[in-house]
């Protein structure tokens, strides 16, 4: 019985199709799949500052789609910009202090629209 697949396709272990090699001896790097970003100018960031309990104040900037940006560099970017620390947090970026007016003309540096809610 161990003849009766012998010689047909189907005995082969699988082959990679970028080197011909057997998966099992596959070296080829997986696939990298880029996120699709958006570009500046189609999206609007919704910034506002937040008055947090023991009177401290955040500035948030949100309506950011977080797969079509990449919102750890922008923070990186804005935190630079307004000379202050900050954090993504559920898809907004939070920026430590009063830095509206700071951080909107970063974003228009960018290329994003803005508006203040
Ligand atoms: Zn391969």
């Amino acid at each position: 019985m161990g003849r009766l697949f012998a010689g047909t396709p189907f005995d082969r272990p699988p082959t990679c199709e970028r080197c011909g090699q057997p998966e099992s001896a596959c070296t080829c790097p997986p696939p990298v799949v880029e996120p699709t970003r958006i570009p500046p100018g189609d999206q609007t960031a919704r910034l506002k500052v937040e008055k947090r309990p023991k009177g401290k104040v955040v500035t948030i900037v949100s309506g950011l789609d977080p797969l079509g940006n990449d919102l750890a560099e922008l923070a990186a970017k804005l935190k630079g910009r307004c000379g202050a620390g900050g954090t993504v947090k559920e898809g907004a970026i939070e920026i430590q202090g009063d830095h509206l007016a700071a951080a909107e003309a970063a974003l228009k540096g960018i290329g994003y629209k803005t508006s203040r809610s």
